[in-house]
């Protein structure tokens, strides 16, 4: 790579580094986004399941609300560029878009790819230059930059936008590069952690079950047994413990692992009360009365379980049906009602659908997104220490802040 120069080097092509890189270069300035991988967005790509929930049709009240921790940094940012705006203006770009249950906003065409490709063609049009190489360095001089050394060269520049996201998935190139740059200049970097994430567990019958789906049932989860989460929805049995939608958002209120004690706990029946429930399992107790215990939970639970439900509602697995006392009978529908499974632990960050923690957003400007402390550096998406709850919010924080960048410069 010859000596290049741009107003201003986007680095990293991802969510965030699309919309900023486009919007700046449709502000008139001539802008190079740095990205190693050969195509743009991979991880936008595989979003929603290969959907991509792209935002969530909310006002910004409601939008806070699914921030855990203090998402006031986020206020200016979702005022410049709110969930409506983000819609309105994909819909310019030609990607038509349906909103969902949760009011989850999704491309009427399923399909994530052509978000990306909504953008591409925004950023065509106005002019970026993508290289596809890594940034290594931001050159400064006097706390100001100047320029952006890459692992072909380097370019000049009087702004750096990092768009570099956080740890998850580091195969779509997401690997923490941005934090290193950062604290090279000065930048404090808070702890990163796995959020919305699978969840392990001790519990050997999660194993034993392994691959088995739960549909319909309500998750609760409890940090020092106090209630944290509460949801229904789908959740899975793994080799390691628990994973699944509820499991994956039950994971992001869960930020003091290590320190706190988890546990969830599995109402299998949430439709029926107690009430309704005894009622039900009396029911089947006289349906199956000359059967063995545990020939006689077809009706309740799925084959998998069974023998899971078994054991730990502590009944000998032959008793005759008929001869389960109403002790037991209530343990047994406790078990239904609050089946437990206690938390070891998170999977890896890799495993990881957004990175908690990153550069702290008390050295960022939250009304232009630029550092504190280097003249001419912004911030944008993952990389800062910015996450949310499932339903659009991840990358709408990435949508606005890599606006509300894109205009400051
Ligand atoms: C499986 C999965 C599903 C998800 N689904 C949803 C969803 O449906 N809705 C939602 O809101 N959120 C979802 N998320 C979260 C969302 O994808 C992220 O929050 C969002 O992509 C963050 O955007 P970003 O631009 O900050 O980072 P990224 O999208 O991670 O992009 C960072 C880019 O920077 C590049 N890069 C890294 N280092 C360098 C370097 N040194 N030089 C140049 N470039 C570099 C990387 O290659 C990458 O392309 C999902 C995440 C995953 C993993």
């Amino acid at each position: 790579m010859n000596l290049l120069s741009a107003d201003a080097v986007v680095i990293g092509g991802g969510a965030a580094g699309m919309m900023c890189s486009a919007v700046a270069a449709e502000r008139g300035l001539d802008v190079i986004l740095l990205e190693p991988n050969k195509i743009l967005g991979r991880k936008l790509r595989i979003t929603g399941k290969g959907r991509c929930n792209v935002t969530n049709n909310c006002d910004i009240r409601e939008f806070l609300n699914n921030i855990p921790g203090d998402g006031r940094f986020l206020y200016s940012a979702l005022n410049r560029l709110s969930p409506r705006d983000t819609m309105e203006l994909f819909e310019s770009l030609g990607l038509h878009l349906k909103t969902e249950r949760g009011n989850r906003v999704f491309p009427v065409s399923d399909n994530a790819n052509d978000v990306a490709g909504a953008l591409q063609r925004c950023m065509n049009r106005a002019g970026v230059r993508v290289i596809h190489s890594s940034a290594k360095h931001i050159i400064t001089e006097a706390d100001t930059v100047t320029g952006v050394e890459t692992c072909d060269g380097v370019i000049e520049c009087r702004a750096a936008v990092i768009c570099t996201g956080g740890l998850s998935y580091p195969l779509t190139g997401s690997r923490g590069a941005g934090y290193k740059m950062a604290q090279e200049l000065g930048h404090t970097v808070t702890p990163t952690r796995p959020s919305l994430v699978p969840l392990e567990s001790d519990d050997d019958y999660c194993a034993e079950m392994q691959g088995f789906s739960l549909k319909n049932v309500t998750l609760s989860a409890y940090e020092d047994d106090k209630l944290i989460y509460k949801e229904l929805g789908e959740m899975l049995f793994t080799h390691f413990g628990v994973s699944g939608p509820l499991v994956l958002s039950a994971s992001s209120h869960m930020r003091r692992f290590g320190e706190a004690k988890y546990e969830l706990r599995i109402d299998l029946k949430p439709g029926l009360d107690e009430k309704k429930l005894d009622a039900r399992l009396l029911r089947d107790f006289e349906k199956y009365a000359n059967r063995d215990f545990a020939n006689s939970l077809g009706d309740l639970a799925g084959k998998a379980m069974i023998p899971v439900l078994v054991r730990l509602s502590g009944i000998p697995a032959e008793t005759k049906v008929n001869s389960i006392t109403r002790e037991q009978r209530h343990e047994l529908l406790r078990l239904l009602k609050s089946f437990p499974v206690s938390v070891s632990g998170p999977r890896p960050i890799d495993e990881a659908i957004v990175t908690s923690g990153g550069v702290s957003t008390k050295e960022i400007n939250p009304r232009t997104m630029q550092s504190k402390l280097v003249g001419g550096l912004y911030f944008a998406g993952e990389v800062m220490d910015l996450d949310a709850y499932t339903g659009g919010f991840n990358l709408q924080i990435a949508w606005s802040t890599a606006y509300v960048a894109a205009n400051s410069i």
